[in-house]
């Protein structure tokens, strides 16, 4: 996928649309297209058998203009300079658009954790750590979990900065484990997020989330609290898939029993689950199901136009980042389909590492009920605004999280004299 969808040509499509409404010119704007700063990091490893790996690594950062730039480390062997500027790229816009204070960045590891051991893992985290530690830091750039990463290498990444910085510098990265200044609620903090705007969109549709049908592609730290939480609150999870394949069950998966079989072990796949009533199916059939809500929760570019004419939901909540390209995005809005875009949806997670970042600061930890009501507050006047923008300017949900986003990214720009 990441080779034939340029991730970065859907950004600037919004970006370019969003600035037109908002009455911007070329010259008023075009610095939010360039990322402030790029580091590509070489590093080379002994692996367990002996041999000699050098793997590419990436930390770029699109935008300090509203704070330190803030976003996840992602290991995946797809992992790309252009991929690592689009991710980039949204977390700017996301900060932006439920009003944290930060920037954007993105870190990545073109490598599959899934075939390292945990110690291959913790040196690799060292190295990258050390590689891009001249960059980052608590004021300057906080990177967080994201694909194949997790807080025990978040855990282990503090670690070595404190190390080379000779004292614990605890709010350097967030999504630790608790009792490491991680926070309580963050781990589960995205996929709550996203049951909750699940919640508001179907409110305003005037829907139920009990009973209601939905299918999730991608069963990792998003894709799983996320069908968690939407089991949890009635919803009938028809459908969930990993890498391997999807699963599907008309009246309803069992989700608890589905998470307790992957939680046993980090390399269990969908493939190899059983259970009564089940059928295997692909990703492609999981994405065409026809239920009331899709949630992609896996990577991007999953809905594109091969399929996006396909799609049978009448609402996607984008948990993933970059879900949808742009044509799909034009496809499935001249089909009447709502689309909650990803800088909104998946948002409670930069929220959450927000009071993480503010919990390590003031040494003061948090309740996670603090922690939750905090972030409900926020996702919902962040969804509010968006979904009245959109419909006072007639435009899509996407088109309005980005009449919210850009304005704020800007008019940071413009305040620091930017465009002078
Ligand atoms: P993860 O590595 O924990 O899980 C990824 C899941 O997607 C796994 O179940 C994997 O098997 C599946 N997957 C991978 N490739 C796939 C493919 N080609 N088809 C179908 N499924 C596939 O990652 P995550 O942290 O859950 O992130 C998922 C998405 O959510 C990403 O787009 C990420 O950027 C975004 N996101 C993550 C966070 C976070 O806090 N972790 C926050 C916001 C957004």
């Amino acid at each position: 996928m990441a080779d034939k969808y340029n991730p970065l040509e859907n950004v600037w499509a919004v970006v370019d649309k969003a600035a037109s409404i908002l009455g911007y010119q070329e010259n008023e704007y075009a610095a939010v297209k360039y990322p402030e700063r790029e580091l590509k990091v070489a590093i080379p490893m002994v692996m367990d058998d002996g041999s000699f790996r050098v793997f590419e690594a990436y930390r770029i950062q699109h935008s300090t203009a509203r704070g330190p730039a803030k976003g996840g480390i992602r290991f995946h062997p797809a992992v790309n300079q252009n991929e690592v500027e689009a991710l980039a790229a949204w977390m700017s816009f996301k900060c932006a658009v439920v009003n944290v204070p930060f920037g954007g960045g993105k870190g990545g590891v073109a490598v599959d954790p899934r075939k390292l051991s945990e110690r291959e893992l913790f040196v690799l985290t060292q190295k990258y750590t050390q590689a891009i530690a001249p960059v980052i830091g608590p004021e300057e750039d906080i990177p967080a979990p994201d694909v194949g990463t997790t807080p025990q290498i978040m855990g282990w990444f503090m670690d070595t900065y404190s190390k080379l910085n000779t004292h614990n510098v605890l709010n350097c990265v967030t999504g630790k484990p608790i009792g490491l200044g991680g926070i309580l609620g963050r781990g589960s903090a995205t996929g709550r997020g996203v049951m909750m705007t699940v919640n508001n969109i179907l409110a305003k549709l005037g829907k139920k989330m009990e009973g209601t049908s939905v299918a999730v592609q991608g069963m990792g730290n998003v894709g799983s609290a996320t069908a968690d939480f939407l089991y949890r609150e009635g919803m009938k999870v028809v459908g969930v898939s990993d890498v391997s394949c999807g699963i599907y069950k008309e009246d309803g998966l069992n989700i608890p029993e589905i998470l307790e079989y992957l939680k046993q072990d980090r390399k269990n796949l969908l493939k190899d689950y059983r259970a009564e009533g089940i059928t295997f199916i692909t990703n492609e059939e999981l994405l065409e199901l026809a239920v009331d809500v899709l949630v992609p929760a896996a990577m991007e570019n999953m809905i594109n136009v091969d399929n996006a004419d396909k799609i049978r939901a009448s609402v996607i909540v984008e948990a993933a980042n970059g879900p949808t390209t742009s044509e799909a995005d034009e496809i499935l809005d001249c089909k009447g389909i709502y689309v909650v875009p990803d800088i909104l949806a998946n948002a409670g997670g930069v929220i959450v590492s927000y009071f993480e970042w503010v919990q390590n600061i003031q040494a003061y930890l948090w309740t996670e009920e603090r922690v939750v009501e905090t972030l409900h507050a926020m996702m919902d006047d962040a969804f509010k605004g968006v979904w009245d923008i959109a419909k006072e300017n007639s435009v899509s949900l996407r088109t309005g999280a980005y009449l919210i986003a850009v304005k704020r990214v800007v008019t940071a720009q413009h305040g620091r004299g930017t465009y002078l």
